[in-house]
């Protein structure tokens, strides 16, 4: 059972108390005051939850009692029942201004007077629920806020936006979404340039507008850093006016820089892929045309669907492909340009898969540089090269020094330098026997750690070549800067030399100054007779191409060298 409530009595008529005591005393417990000051003591002593207040008392009347208890917080919500004489509407009218829940009046009904009390403590109960729901509301917002919208631009997160993308679409079932993520070109550089508050702005704008042009019509967030991700019906949005072109707010920041988005959109077919999965997938087409200047929007379609799960078939693959033996090297000779002779050999790693068969590295090699085992990759071609020369020196056969293909990832190893020295060693080699082919676009990052390294390399008595040259955004002054000794001029630019005159006149030149300050000019991928008698004309050393050899299995190589060597 409910605990009794407290009724106070206040009434300078000790009949009238005890007459009222009289009709709720089976009901409540009573307190009785005789005016309005004895009333503020037992107030201030007990838990009250109803008054039965008389208006005229002497010292402080109720009026002047009903002033007291809505001033303080405190009481100002115990519910006051005034009890009048008959006729004297004036007074009730004035109390009930002053808030008086309700009045009785003698001659006392009993069961009238005990009805009303009670409606209103009932009534003062139930606003007091109504006032904590809402409390409990306003809290339970503000806690969800802190946790569904992210700190920086007040858009959900990652998890809020799948839930209420989730919710979206199983309210409108027969309506066609879209999701689209959206990603600040190269926002590492706006971080660079400008500086984080500025980054922050940037992220602030593009998350306003996309409130702007989707609040009502669809959801919105940002997953992390600068991405950023949208659902919404196909149609109702064109997807590049959320673009920062022009943009007034992007303008007023007066960055001088260009700020970009690609944006990657995945047609929501299939609704039991998961709001998360969609994410990555949108990411995935993203990724597709990232550093493309002239695409910025891709679609998530079958043919990406099926390249990407199979990308994710070789890559569950790769560490039992390694452990199987299922790579090999093949070797394309490299010839000079005057004697003929084979100089060098270029290892080219080869797969072959179990189910699959020969895999080409234009396929895994980006995959394994991506999770890391790329590492693991290049030793055991290296170990294959080291094995083949060995085999050769124990056969006694001609011997050519192994190029082999360092991945950038791997020039930055700590000691490549020793470990390579102890894989020769093993196999009691020299370090002449190996050069180290390294790709022209890491002579783009950090210069002097690259300085570093190289530097560390030659100090060992290794070969460095640098390759692809010309594929990227080389600088002839790498050549200057860095101590290489062999350059290997890519393919593309041997293609480009009979229609191009520009290109003509670069490889000229590249061919004289490199020669000038003792490099070695290779050029690969030459595949015509023309093209031999051009690269001779302009005195280019030594030439790789399918016009002498394609990369070879090891015995086929082997058998190549014994001919030569016959001759
Ligand atoms: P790369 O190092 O530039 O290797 C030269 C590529 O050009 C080889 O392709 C070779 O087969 C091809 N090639 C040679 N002559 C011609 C020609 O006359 N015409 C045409 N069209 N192509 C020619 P491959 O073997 O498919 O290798 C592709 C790339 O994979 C290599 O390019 C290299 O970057 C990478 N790679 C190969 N093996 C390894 C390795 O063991 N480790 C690492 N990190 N990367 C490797
Ligand atoms: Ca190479
Ligand atoms: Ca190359």
């Amino acid at each position: 059972m409910d605990k009794m409530k407290t009724m106070l009595i206040v009434d300078d008529s000790r009949t009238n108390r005890a007459i009222l005591k009289g009709i709720f005393k089976d009901l409540y417990m009573t307190l009785e005051a005789a005016d309005g000051l004895e009333a503020v003591e037992l107030v201030k002593k007990y838990e009250i939850n109803v008054i039965i207040l008389d208006l005229n008392m002497p010292h402080m009347d109720g009026f002047e009692f009903m002033d007291y208890m809505r001033r303080s917080s405190a009481y100002s919500n115990i519910p006051i029942v005034v009890n009048t004489q008959y006729g004297q509407e004036e007074n009730e009218i004035k109390a009930l201004a002053m808030g008086a829940q309700d009045f009785i009046s003698k001659p006392y009904n009993i069961e009238i007077v005990q009805h009303r009390v009670r409606n209103v403590i009932v009534k003062e109960q139930l606003e007091e629920q109504i006032l904590e729901a809402e409390m409990d509301k306003k809290l339970i917002r503000k806690m969800k806020d802190v946790i569904e919208k992210d700190a920086l631009t007040g858009i959900y997160t990652r998890e809020a936006f799948c839930k209420y993308t989730q919710d979206m679409l199983q309210m409108n079932p027969e309506t066609d979404y879209v999701l689209m993520r959206l990603d600040v070109e190269r926002f590492k550089i706006i971080n660079d340039l400008f500086g984080t508050k500025v980054g922050d702005m940037v992220l602030n704008i593009i998350a306003q507008k996309l409130k702007k042009k989707l609040q009502g019509i669809g959801t919105y967030g940002r997953i992390a850093g600068d991405n950023f991700v949208c659902c919404f019906p196909e149609g109702t949005i064109n997807m590049e006016d959320i673009g920062l072109q022009h943009d007034p707010d992007i303008e007023e920041l007066q960055l001088k820089y260009d700020i970009t988005l690609y944006y990657g959109v995945y047609r929501i077919t299939d609704r039991s892929v998961s709001i998360n999965l969609m994410c990555d997938r949108a990411e995935m087409v993203i990724r597709t045309i990232k550093g493309n200047y002239l695409k910025r929007i891709a679609y998530y379609d079958d043919e990406l669907r099926m390249k990407m799960l199979e990308e994710q078939q070789l890559t569950n693959d790769m560490q039992s492909g390694l452990k199987n033996g299922e790579f090999c090297i093949f070797l394309q000779p490299i010839y000079d340009v005057n004697s003929d002779n084979i100089t060098t050999a270029e290892a080219l790693v080869r797969w072959n898969h179990a189910t699959k068969g020969i895999i080409s590295p234009g396929i895994f090699i980006p995959l394994f540089e991506r999770n890391g085992l790329i590492t693991k990759l290049d030793r055991y071609v290296w170990e294959l090269a080291c094995k083949s020369i060995r085999s050769s020196i124990d056969n006694g056969e001609t011997v050519v020094p192994i190029s082999v293909n360092v991945s950038r990832i791997n020039l930055f190893l700590p000691n490549l330098g020793e470990e390579l020295v102890a894989l020769l060693d093993q196999y009691h080699l020299e370090p002449h026997h190996l050069k180290l082919e390294i790709t022209e676009s890491a002579y783009t990052k950090d210069q002097k750690q690259l300085l570093d390294a190289i530097m560390k390399l030659k100090e060992k008595g290794f070969t460095i070549v640098m390759d692809d040259f010309g594929s990227g955004y080389s600088s002839l002054n790498v050549l200057k800067d860095m101590p290489i000794d062999v350059v290997k001029v890519d393919m593309s630019f041997i293609n480009d030399v009979s229609t191009s005159r520009k290109a003509d006149v670069i490889m000229m030149n590249m061919v004289r100054m490199a020669k000038e300050i003792g490099i070695t000019v290779v050029v690969e991928g030459v595949e015509t007779e023309d093209q031999l008698q051009y690269l001779k004309s302009i005195n280019c050393d030594q030439i790789q191409g399918f016009l002498y050899s394609k990369p070879v299995p090891e015995a086929v190589f082997h058998s190549m060298e014994g001919k030569e060597a016959q001759e």
